[in-house]
């Protein structure tokens, strides 16, 4: 478990591309110049942990992109103390970047091999998240809720009523709505009852999985 200087040079760089692509929270960006992304990846991939790309991981799923992990977090809008909930642990990637933003992090995953996996890796960073959960993400998690924010990382083919019903007033669910490919939506919860929609480009995920296991 190495970080070295040229890890962290390649770091620098991938920030570097993050920002001109568009990313511009300094909190995210820091986050990402932080976390040894390497790490997170088996080691034949470390080459290529710092380009901007997804790639492989275990149970045929992947680390998401750098600057899709950057948006939807930017996109959350969340501060410091808040509450969130993920849904697709994968890595534990996405959740570092979470925790390095000081938040309250659940997360769920439903692919066993991974959860494991990712349960005993990511302490060994000094990660740790409030609970991470193995279990289906399309029905969220009672439990914690109402949460600050929802953060959904694998392509949903329709939004989940519960994940809508588990946000606080005020707080975004930010989920990829789609089947090929998956369109970054936001709905904010107005009220009890109301909730704006806004649409933020075409993306591409590994699927949600519905009734699997
Ligand atoms: N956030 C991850 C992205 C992993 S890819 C990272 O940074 O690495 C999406 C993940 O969602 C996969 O690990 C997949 O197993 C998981 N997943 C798919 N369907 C799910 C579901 N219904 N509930 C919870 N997790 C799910």
């Amino acid at each position: 478990m190495k970080d070295t200087f040229t890890h962290q040079g390649l770091r620098k760089k991938l920030v570097e591309v993050l920002k001109k692509k568009g990313i511009v929270s300094k909190a995210v960006l820091t986050a990402i110049n932080k976390i040894p992304r390497h790490l997170f990846m088996d080691s034949s991939f470390i080459d290529h942990a710092y380009v901007d790309k997804a790639f492989p991981i275990a149970a045929d799923q992947t680390i998401s992109q750098p600057y899709t992990v950057a948006r939807q977090t930017e996109l959350l809008d969340v501060k410091t103390g808040d509450i969130v909930l993920e849904i697709g642990t994968g890595s534990g990637y996405q959740t570092a970047v979470l925790l390095e933003l000081g938040l309250t992090v659940c997360s769920i995953e439903r692919q066993n091999e991974l959860f494991k996996k990712t349960k005993l890796f990511l302490p060994k960073l000094g990660y740790r998240p409030k609970k991470l959960i193995f279990g289906d993400g399309y029905i969220g998690h009672k439990a914690e809720a109402p949460f600050d924010g929802i953060i959904v990382t694998a392509g949903a083919p329709f939004v989940p009523k519960p994940l809508l019903a588990q946000l606080k007033v005020g707080a975004k669910l930010v989920i990829p709505v789609g089947d090929e490919a998956q369109i970054m939506t936001v709905f904010t919860r107005t009220s009890e009852t109301d909730f704006d929609k806004e649409e933020f480009g075409e993306f591409r995920f590994v699927p949600l999985l519905e009734n699997k296991n």
